[in-house]
């Protein structure tokens, strides 16, 4: 199969909440926390279906994007402006969580699918911050943006002073200068049959918050060990986030985004 993978883009938007029957009050609400709330709370849902298969060699598509909007569109339509955990059967015993509702589009869109024509990934975002993957495996993969301030100077002690100018330009300056970094971490796991998630968001936020707050604030060059010996360029900031994270997340990070300023971003993907 080549390698070429297509994406289409739908929207809904849906109500929902995090709650375990058979748990106390105080229960749902520490392990959920405001996505407990009874009344419920709602989101505009973007969900990118992406396809793969063989280019057609008189139509060169994989497949004709109309007949994908018409296969996915009546899909997506029964969840379009209802409340998650009311309306629809699915959710009579599960959690509608992004993890889990990533994994339903998946298996309600695969046997809808012509011949031919295979699913790649499902991306269910609920947020600008928060989102899931899923790529037809056992796993859920569990995404949420963080933001830190940190400054930096590029300077590598292996070169001249001429040289180091030459090379990093502006970004050598003496004195330095700073970002605000955009992190996104894509944690993946076993999700849970009980919370229908990965790893509980408080305890994400607690572990990549707490790590944040070495780099936050900091000018990375002069305070962060690491970079004693390395530039503090990005390719070496998410080597260094990646190695640290996955000590504090059992091995189970997936997928970093470091996004430096808006022209550009660094990605580290599992092997
Ligand atoms: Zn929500
Ligand atoms: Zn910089």
């Amino acid at each position: 199969m080549n390698s070429v993978v297509l994406t289409r883009r739908f929207y809904f938007c849906a109500a929902h909440y995090y709650r375990v029957k058979e748990w106390s009050e105080e229960k749902n609400r520490e392990v959920f926390g405001i996505h407990s709330n009874p009344s419920g709370h709602g989101h505009n849902f973007v969900l990118d279906v992406s396809v793969k298969g063989e280019i057609d060699p008189i139509t060169g598509m994989i497949v004709n994007l109309t007949d994908l909007k018409r296969i996915i569109t009546p899909i997506v339509e029964r969840f379009d402006h209802t409340f998650l955990n009311k309306d629809l059967s699915y959710f009579e015993n599960m959690q509608p969580t992004v993890e889990n509702l990533a994994k339903l589009f998946w298996d309600l869109i695969e046997e809808k699918l012509p011949d031919g024509v295979f699913l790649q990934r499902i991306k269910l975002k609920a947020t600008d911050k928060v989102f899931a993957e899923y790529y037809g495996d056992n796993w859920g993969i569990f995404c949420k943006k963080y933001r830190f301030s940190a400054g930096h100077r590029l300077f590598s002690q292996k070169l001249s002073n001429g040289k180091n100018r030459e090379i990093y330009g502006k970004c050598n300056n003496f004195h330095g200068h700073g970002h605000n970094y955009y992190l996104t971490v894509c944690y993946k796991g076993d999700v849970d049959e009980k919370t229908g998630m990965t790893i509980p968001l408080s305890e994400l936020d607690r572990r990549v918050k707490s790590f944040l707050k070495t780099l936050s604030g900091k000018r990375l060059d002069k305070d962060i060990e690491f970079f004693k010996d390395k530039p503090a360029t990005s390719e070496n900031l998410i080597s260094f986030i990646r190695e640290e994270l996955n000590k504090l997340l059992g091995g189970n990070v997936f997928k970093l985004k470091l996004t430096e300023t808006r022209n550009n971003f660094f990605e580290y993907l599992e092997e």
